[in-house]
């Protein structure tokens, strides 16, 4: 483990709070020691209160934030002397002590303390790390654990059999260090759960934490050697991406939301789902039970018929309620959060890309961790009860409730085409900022950079290709897991010719980009959309259609064979549930087709000005890509769940339409 000290970088932070922003950061750096929100640190500081009496506080971690961004504001100042009468109470139940803590902290907006503040508090020391680094996990989670840490640390360290964290943690090792000599210790390893250091300096605990985890590290590596990896002919087979929708539509209805689904082919996800015995060393549990409300306490194992796996897994997870149950505890939903297919690698599911992105990471520290236990002789993690009592624990459920509800169209796939401008792309910002994740097509090579953030993906498609659009469309599966809600909008105005002087090509390519490319993608969509949540497909078309013009057959044309095709589609695709609804908007000018010269052309073929042209609709209002982008989201959203087929005019009123 890299020691990432860096004397002149540490010399910059002076107070004690500073330096331990700085090793907590340190900390973070490393998935391998903590990772999403796991891991906590703290800091006993001397300081005046109001009233000029010193007082001793413990700024600890606060819930929410995480180790690798943390800042002072992070930490929450608890009052030591609380923390001390509460550690030698005998009895103490979760809500008194979240209570007792929150009102023991000197600043009431301080985020709420860590649940393991009181075991911070009775550690003598001024510096406490805590980490759930993967390599001192995993050596305790095999059948002889106690016995290689004695191995690696001697009795350098304290080595303390599982308890659930919290008070009773924290009790535990009270009485456990009551007559032990803390100077003559270098840390403390939590068997199945963590590891903590201490000193008096800030560098001291810190590197402490490296060098403790270091030996876990050279133990495994000696111990276990490299793990295999597949070769080239199993890294190619396996995919099957109208299974991974199949499996990603089960999931959501179980867990009564959209979610996303991501597969993971890399080569150690695929050594992993390629193990004889995965089924078995794959479902016994977590490496850490921090990671329980992440995951789940096992993956679902998915094979030929993947809806009955999950399925299958929802039942086992009833049961695994009911026989463990108690009080008046109410099952969770019984999606699985990730799956393991034999073959073909992991698959993560979560909400949101940043859920994906938690999910994929623990999966691929949680396999690895794995392979090497069973090389260690064998992969024993934590019995069902007690990853059930943290599953349930009232403290972790709440980190899980915090937030409000959920944006219009989290967990939705929606595809885009013509995203790079116009039209196109308020349609990408407006379904993101709604909580959907989006594949943004569009023609030119800048979409694959252009939108920063993890819930788009750009993808380059040329529509006049239909290999390219089955490429972009399987990558959007490949990405999100599925596909809910397509925008087919890529459109393209010719130049203004009579059908006398119409040439050819300009006929061609209209009719090729603004209806034949349409039908193209439909047609490549269709399998993944029967898969769907709620799935729904708008078209642009145009007020061209009900009111064409002179001068734009090539165009209008297009366009009303577009509309035709949706009416078609209405009918064909309403049987699998999936609705198809057209908005027709006129004179959205601020998109790529409308340029200067073209304006000009129109607006004098009309007789007017431009502004005048702009604005020559029965409101006088002038319609922006913006506004058309509204109108497409609501379509696609419940309030039109019981419309397909319908027609609706995005165009300040015309009188030729009304
Ligand atoms: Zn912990």
């Amino acid at each position: 483990m890299k020691n990432r000290w860096n004397n002149r970088e540490a010399a910059r932070h002076k107070s004690p709070l500073d330096l331990r922003v700085y090793t907590s950061r340190l900390l973070g750096k490393d998935p391998d020691l903590v990772m999403h929100g796991g891991g906590n640190t703290s800091v006993k500081i001397a300081e005046k209160n109001l009233f000029g009496e010193e007082e001793e506080l413990l700024y600890v971690k606060g819930s929410g934030w995480d180790l690798a961004s943390i800042e002072r504001e992070g930490f929450a100042p608890v009052r030591m002397a609380t923390l001390l009468k509460m550690a030698a109470l005998d009895e103490l139940s979760d809500s008194d002590m979240v209570r007792f803590q929150r009102a023991a902290m000197t600043n009431p907006n301080a985020p709420a303390p860590s649940v393991e503040a009181i075991l911070h508090a009775i550690i003598p020391f001024r510096f406490v790390d805590h980490t759930h680094a993967d390599a001192v996990v995993t050596i305790t989670n095999t059948r002889d654990g106690k016995r290689r840490l004695r191995d690696i640390y001697g009795d350098s360290v304290l080595i303390v059999p599982y308890v659930m964290p919290g008070f009773i943690l924290a009790r535990e090792i009270g009485q456990m260090t009551r007559r032990v000599d803390w100077q003559a210790l270098k840390g403390m390893v939590l068997l199945n759960h963590g590891v903590f250091t201490w000193s008096d300096d800030a560098q001291e605990s810190y590197e402490a934490m490296i060098s403790l985890v270091t030996a876990a590290e050279r133990y495994l590596s000696r111990a276990c050697g490299k793990l295999s990896l597949p070769n080239a002919k199993a890294t190619k087979a396996g995919e099957d991406l109208l299974a991974l929708a199949a499996a990603r539509k089960s999931v959501s209805e179980l867990r009564g939301a959209a979610v996303l689904a991501r597969p993971d082919r890399g080569k150690a996800a695929l050594a992993f789902s390629l193990l004889k015995n995965v089924a078995s060393i794959g479902t016994r549990g977590p490496i850490t039970p921090d990671h329980i409300i992440r995951t789940k306490q096992k993956p679902v194992l998915l094979s030929k018929n993947p809806q009955r796996d999950i399925a299958r897994y929802a039942e086992r997870y009833r049961d695994y309620f009911l026989r463990n149950k108690h009080d008046s505890l109410s099952c969770l939903d019984p999606a699985p959060r990730w799956a393991i297919w034999p073959g073909a690698g992991t698959v993560a599911f979560g909400k949101n890309a940043a859920e994906i992105g938690i999910i994929g990471d623990i999966v691929t520290h949680t396999t690895k961790c794995i392979r090497q236990a069973e090389a260690l002789g064998g992969w024993k993690p934590l019995p069902e009860k007690r990853l059930f009592e943290m599953e349930y624990w009232e403290l972790e459920q709440a980190k899980l409730k915090k937030g409000g509800a959920a944006p219009l169209f989290e967990g939705k796939v929606v595809l885009v085409t013509g995203a790079g401008s116009g039209i196109g792309r308020a349609c990408v910002e407006t379904f993101a900022a709604q909580g959907a994740a989006v594949a943004a097509l569009d023609v030119k090579k800048a979409i694959t950079h252009e939108f920063d953030s993890a819930q788009i993906v750009g993808i380059r498609c040329d529509l006049n290709s239909s290999q390219q659009i089955a490429k972009a469309v399987d990558q959007t599966i490949r990405h999100w897991g599925g596909l809910d809600i397509v925008v087919s909008n890529a459109g393209i105005f010719p130049a203004s010719e009579s059908i006398a002087d119409m040439s050819p090509a300009i006929w061609d390519k209209s009719l090729a980009v603004n209806l034949t490319a349409h039908q193209r993608l439909l047609q490549r969509c269709i399998p993944y959309l029967s898969q769907g949540i709620d799935p729904t497909v708008i078209i642009n078309a145009s007020k061209n259609v009900p009111a064409p013009g002179p001068g734009v057959s090539a165009y209008s044309v297009a366009k009303a064979g577009l509309t035709q095709l949706a009416r078609v589609a209405a009918l064909e695709f309403a049987p699998q549930g999936i609705r198809v609804n057209v908005v027709h908007p006129n004179a959205v000018f601020d998109t790529g087709i409308w340029t200067h010269d073209v304006l000009q052309k129109r607006a004098k073929h009309y007789g007017q000005t431009i502004a005048e042209y702009k604005r020559n609709n029965l409101l006088k209002t002038q319609i922006t890509s913006q506004d058309v982008a509204r109108l497409i989201c609501t379509l696609a959203g419940p309030v039109f769940s019981k419309t397909t087929g319908a027609q609706i005019p995005i165009d300040g009123g015309n009188e030729r339409v009304i």
